[in-house]
């Protein structure tokens, strides 16, 4: 009987070596000077699948970076699972601000320092590294399919694509993504959800063109003052949305699930502190955590009209426009909020203006199926790895590729994320813990045992 920690243990060195070797590779998508670069990348990670006794690996092209895919699949009863992350990074810059090169690895006060190492490269290895040795082993319990893709820091931009046009090739389980951050160091945690999106333009018309205040003001209508007055509507004085219909499908918290997230450690003092903000606001009788993560908004991203310039001009504007998006949480559905918007802003317009409303779109919010037996699996598997009962979080944000293995795939997706929120991803001095690194993998090994 193989014993996965001291395993892992003998192992640290090679793996350390792999990972090096990945983060030694410039792979930022976004700029088109490393573009040979980004396909190293590529080549580089389909050398490790190779390497690791992973099958049918190759490059996909698309019309951005590729994607490099291969397949394990080797355990005709048990579950297939697709393993998501990608090899491209973020820019650098500043470089100035770096105390070791963005490309040259460094392991300092139990850390390893270099761009990608938590934010995806770090994350995406620990599963090659742990299939890796478990094919060697001839102990992988689990089919496994791995798509790893080189546009995550632009949108992925033709991921989307990629998933419509291989539906069989990608068919499985569930979805495993470790590409984000736990809560706190030593406490493992598994998102369960994430938010939905769906947005909106409007723009208010009261005349055929500006007009001089002097001559004509006081007896025709401002769309600055009409917008105003419409987007006003908008929300109660509870900060609640006054919408007709838009908290219809919004089902409410648990008892339970409301007690696990006022155990979590944040404070509404910390939270302030790092939103920057003059205080805290929302929706009455929820606390900060369950506002941002499970309760929708509708917000006003911008607002113009008029004469915005230097100086003074005495105008009436004739238009004014406005752009608003909701977070949306599990079982709204996009269309229907917006419906719902639609049909507030229709009949809440002062009659003096005439209402437009332009690309409405939207994505549905996440939410992993509960009582689903891989999140049993990996709640035992990161307790075990960590001696600690993992925190189960969600987010506020959205992430476009759960999504689209939601819609395209209809698969559910576990977000287990070794990262932590301070690892500076996106930004100078990247770095990512090295107990993480091994205990993540110890948490994969096991958890691969226990969702067969
Ligand atoms: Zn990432």
């Amino acid at each position: 009987m193989i014993d996965p920690r001291s395993y892992l243990a003998e192992h640290r060195g090679a793996q350390l070596e792999e990972l090096f070797n990945l983060l030694r590779i410039p792979s930022v998508s976004a700029v088109a000077a490393y573009r040979s670069d980004v396909r190293s990348a590529a080549e580089a990670f389909a050398d490790l699948m190779r390497r690791s006794g992973i099958e049918q690996v190759g490059l996909h092209e698309t019309s951005g970076h590729p994607v490099v895919y291969g397949e394990y699949l080797h355990s005709p009863t048990h579950p297939t699972v697709l393993v998501y992350g990608h090899y491209d990074v973020q820019p650098p810059e500043p470089l100035n601000l770096w105390h070791s090169p963005p490309f040259e690895p460094e392991v300092r006060d139990g850390k390893i320092f270099a761009r990608g190492a938590t934010d995806d490269k770090g994350q995406i290895t620990m599963h090659l590294l742990v299939a890796g040795a478990m094919i060697s082993l001839g102990i992988l319990p689990v089919n496994l399919k791995f798509l790893v893709e080189g546009e995550e820091e632009v949108g992925s931009l033709h991921l989307a694509d990629f998933i419509a046009t291989h539906k069989d090739l990608l068919a499985a389980d569930y979805v495993v993504i470790s590409d984000s951050t736990m809560l706190r160091p030593g406490v493992p945690a598994l998102c369960v959800g994430l938010r939905g999106l769906a947005g909106l333009e409007l723009r208010l018309r009261t005349g055929a063109h500006d007009l001089h205040s002097g001559n004509f003001g006081g007896a025709v209508p401002n769309a600055a003052h009409a917008l105003v007055e419409l987007l006003s509507t908008l929300h109660d004085s509870e900060g609640r949305v006054a919408v007709d219909g838009f908290y219809d499908d919004v089902v409410d918290l648990t008892p339970a699930e409301r007690r696990a997230f006022a155990a979590l450690p944040l404070t509404d003092r910390e939270f302030l502190d790092q939103a920057g903000a003059y205080s805290l606001y929302g929706e009455g009788g929820h606390t900060t955590l369950e506002r941002v993560w499970t309760r929708p908004t509708l917000e006003l991203n911008g607002i113009w009209s008029g004469f915005t310039g230097e100086g003074r001009k005495t105008v009436i504007p004739c238009e004014a426009s406005a752009k608003i998006t909701c977070r949306l949480v599990p079982y709204q559905d996009p269309a229907k909020v917006l419906a719902a918007v639609t049909n507030h802003l229709r009949s809440h317009c002062p009659d003096s203006a005439q209402l437009e409303i332009l690309d409405p779109s939207g994505v549905p919010a996440f939410l992993a199926p509960p009582g689903h037996p891989a999140l049993r699996a990996a709640e035992q598997a990161l307790r075990e790895a960590y001696g600690h009962e993992p925190d189960i979080i969600r987010m506020g944000g959205s992430i476009p590729v759960v999504t689209a293995f939601q819609e395209l795939l209809g698969l559910p997706t576990l977000l287990m994320g070794f990262g932590l929120p301070d690892e500076n991803l996106h930004a100078p001095d990247e770095h990512f813990s090295l107990e993480n690194f091994s205990l993540g993998m110890l948490s994969l090994w096991r958890f691969w045992q226990l969702a067969a």
